[in-house]
């Protein structure tokens, strides 16, 4: 391991925007640790692709929403790495349905992993990231847009943007920034499971630039937030949506 390489945990990275994140911050000199929940043959599959390129890289499974997890989630970056720069969270789950019809359970699991798990891990940054630091947040377009349906998940993702602000003030004297980043539609299974291919056309050309955004489009913003050119950037959420809102 080269002492000077920054080290990211990314949350949620064992598919989708997080593997995507990872991937990237690999190839920007970062060590990076996925973070996942269930898929391990998955995180596993993306370290060894991130090795093979001469990355650095550890998958460490951990529940966000759990304190207890997220803490042995720094812990095991801390022992394999030396210590933690940067994080994203990333992790998070969309469960769609009218605010009449939400029933308790897809109410808790959102607000756990979505707003408890950005909680838990902003909490434990707090504490551990070393001077220099970098967080970034993922929120969702959707809090800008306010369609039917998503009113719950965009309430936990508008609480994370409040997270972002209020964080970025509090971590003065750390050379720390704390920014979010809301995408748009994205193509990944979170957007696509159970929409119908007339959705999904109709939603990507909602943007002037007509088409679905990729992970490594929203990659791309996260790196530019994590990289030296995002270092005047704090306490914003960037829109990466292809200019949807
Ligand atoms: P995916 O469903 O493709 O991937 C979700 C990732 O989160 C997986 O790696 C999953 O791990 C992980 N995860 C889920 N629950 C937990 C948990 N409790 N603890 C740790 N990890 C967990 O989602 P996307 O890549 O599409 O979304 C990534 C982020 O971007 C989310 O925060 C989402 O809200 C946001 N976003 C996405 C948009 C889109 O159109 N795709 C638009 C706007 C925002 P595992 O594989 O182990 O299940």
């Amino acid at each position: 391991m080269t002492q000077d390489r920054k080290v990211a945990i990314v949350t949620g990275a064992s598919r989708g925007i997080g593997a995507a994140i990872a991937t990237r911050l690999a190839k920007d000199g970062l060590a990076v640790v996925i973070n996942y929940a269930g898929n391990a043959a998955q995180a596993d599959e993306l370290a060894g692709q991130i090795r093979k390129i001469g990355g650095e890289a550890l998958p460490v499974r951990a529940d966000v929403s759990d304190p207890a997890a997220v803490t042995a989630l720094f812990d095991a970056a801390e022992k394999a790495f030396g210590g933690v720069d940067v994080l994203v969270n990333n992790a998070g789950i969309m469960t769609l349905g009218r605010i009449a019809d939400v029933d308790d359970a897809a109410f808790t699991r959102q607000v756990d992993i979505n707003f408890r798990g950005t909680f838990n891990t902003l909490r434990e940054a707090g504490k551990r990231l070393r001077q220099g630091g970098r967080i970034v947040n993922l929120s969702t377009s959707v809090v800008g847009l306010k369609f039917e349906n998503y009113g719950v998940y965009a309430a936990t993702k508008a609480a994370v943007e409040t997270l972002t602000a209020i964080m970025a003030k509090e971590l003065r004297g750390r050379n720390t920034t704390v920014n979010a980043v809301a995408p748009g539609p994205t193509g990944t299974a979170l957007f696509l499971d159970g929409k119908s291919p007339e959705l999904i056309e109709k939603l990507s050309k909602m943007n002037p630039l007509e088409r679905l955004g990729t992970p490594d489009d929203i990659a791309a913003a996260v790196a530019f937030l994590v990289g030296p050119d995002g270092a005047w950037i704090n306490g914003q959420t960037l829109r990466a949506n292809g200019g949807m809102v």
